[in-house]
């Protein structure tokens, strides 16, 4: 089972994520053991304080090394995993996306460190954070909802968690993006399901979706296309809608 910590010093910014639909259900089924840890518990002052002002002056507050180093270190002591991967999260760290997610799925132990104010002291991320995550170019006040997208990006891929059938054609699974879905009913204020997709014919519905899958992808992110390995007819195709729009 995937053990995830996760040290912060706004617990009830992170308990809702985790009671509710599929992580819930991850947790259930004894597929990961998820803690929320008070890093105030790991101060020895009256105040339990945990931050204090940069040196050199400036804006904010910056959260001290000492209750950091303690946490990491007593909870990998604790965790009984061979290895633990500490990840901070930050603006300044490397993008998360689905590959990164899948690499860590594959991971005993995870201890996620949520940022506040300026972020955390600098002895910190170069001593103990083994790496550090971004979730967009965007600030966030802190790293409590982009642990929360990060552990729930990984949890949903768990081996065994979920049906391989059901990742399989996801966006980013191939590095391309999902073509789209349709449900009930067939036509609704006058707009119709494609008729491939009620035919029937599972062959054709496959190609169909491989087709609309390039095509939203190279309308959307074609940056995702120079990464992936497409087969010849998937480059063949894409060459014709390319001459279609020129
Ligand atoms: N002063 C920092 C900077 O300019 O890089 C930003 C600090 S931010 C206000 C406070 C905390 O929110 C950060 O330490 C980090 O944990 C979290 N955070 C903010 N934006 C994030 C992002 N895009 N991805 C991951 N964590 C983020």
């Amino acid at each position: 089972m995937m053990k995830i910590d996760l040290v912060t010093i706004f617990q009830g910014i992170l308990d809702g994520p985790f009671k509710e639909s599929m992580i819930k259900r991850a947790i259930d089924q004894g597929f990961v053991e998820i803690n929320l840890v008070d890093l105030r518990d790991y101060t020895h002052d009256q105040h339990r304080q945990v931050d204090d002002y940069p040196y050199g002056g400036g804006h904010g507050m910056v959260l001290k090394p000492e209750p950091l180093f303690e946490a990491i270190e007593d909870l990998k002591s604790r965790s009984g995993a061979d290895q633990s991967r500490v990840i901070l999260l930050t603006p300044q760290g490397r993008p998360f996306n689905q590959k990164r997610a899948r690499e860590l799925a594959e991971q005993e132990h995870l201890i996620l460190i949520c940022g506040r104010y300026e972020g955390v002291d600098e002895r910190v991320r170069s001593t103990l954070v083994d790496e550090e995550i971004s979730i967009g170019d965007f600030v966030l006040t802190g790293g409590e909802l982009a642990a929360a997208a990060v552990v729930d990006a990984v949890v949903r891929l768990l081996p065994g968690f979920l049906a391989e059938e059901a990742l399989a054609d996801e966006s980013f699974t191939e590095l391309l993006l999902e073509y789209p879905h349709y449900t009930r009913p067939s036509e609704y204020r006058g707009m119709e399901v494609p008729s491939v997709l009620l035919s029937g014919n599972h062959g054709e519905i496959a190609r169909w979706r491989r087709r609309q899958s390039l095509k939203r992808t190279l309308e959307r992110r074609p940056d995702l296309l120079e990464e992936d390995d497409l087969l010849p007819e998937d480059k063949e195709y894409l060459e014709e809608i390319k001459k279609q729009q020129s």
